[in-house]
């Protein structure tokens, strides 16, 4: 049998002795069982640093790129969070657990990812699942937050209006290697900052 709690140990030291420094991070990601969102044939590698296959072709990403992008993120509890790409539900679980009370939407365009990816989170209250293009955003609301983890060509305008003021935006932009973008909204002006490549499954 695996030892998952001492495999997530290990984990946590290893993104600690890279550049993983926010706590709110490390906490949630303590917390979290990887494994109970990787396909049962890849369990046994939940806690690897390295991305797994999820189903219809897609992956679910590498724990150290999850910490990262969270990390510029700026979580914090009680932020409203859009994700665009929920997959296995893995890092909606870990967003959940920074920002509850505040609510996580999550958009999955694949049918069948969706229903992985829904099932995987039944038990995370503050996160809504929808089927659907999360690019256009979600009608009539605004987020402190916004994530999208899949590669983009460039960056959605309708997302930009989506964010509060002040509010962040985190997306891998790019083909065939990502710059890992953050987009910050403040007192009604916009600045960008990259923060490095990454290699992400396309948006559609
Ligand atoms: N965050 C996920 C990994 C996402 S992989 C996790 O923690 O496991 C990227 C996912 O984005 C894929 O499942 C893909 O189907 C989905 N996707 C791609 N384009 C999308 C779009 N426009 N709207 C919603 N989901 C999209």
């Amino acid at each position: 049998m695996v030892n998952f709690t001492n495999l997530r140990k290990r984990m946590i030291k290893d993104l600690r002795n890279r550049d993983i420094t926010d706590k709110k991070v490390l906490n949630s990601m303590s917390k979290v069982p990887r494994e109970n969102f990787i396909l049962k044939e890849f369990k046994s590698h939940a806690y690897d640093d390295s991305a797994l296959p999820l189903l219809e072709d897609q992956t679910i990403s590498q724990p150290y790129t999850v910490a990262f992008m969270l990390q510029v993120l700026e979580l914090k509890q009680g932020l409203d969070v859009l994700e665009v790409g929920t997959g296995s539900g893995y890092n909606a679980a870990l967003i959940s657990e920074i920002v509850k009370p505040g609510k996580v939407f999550t958009f999955e365009i694949n049918k069948k990812v969706y229903d992985f990816g829904k099932s995987n989170l039944k038990n995370y209250k503050n996160v809504k699942v929808i089927h659907g293009n999360g690019s256009k955003g979600v009608k009539n609301r605004k987020f402190d937050r916004i994530i999208i983890t899949a590669a983009c060509h460039e960056i959605p305008k309708n997302l930009i209006k989506q964010l509060r003021d002040p509010g962040v935006l985190v997306l891998p932009v790019g083909y065939p290697v990502q710059t890992m973008v953050k987009i910050i909204k403040k007192k009604g002006k916009i600045e960008t900052e990259n923060w490095g490549s990454f290699v992400f499954v396309p948006l559609r």
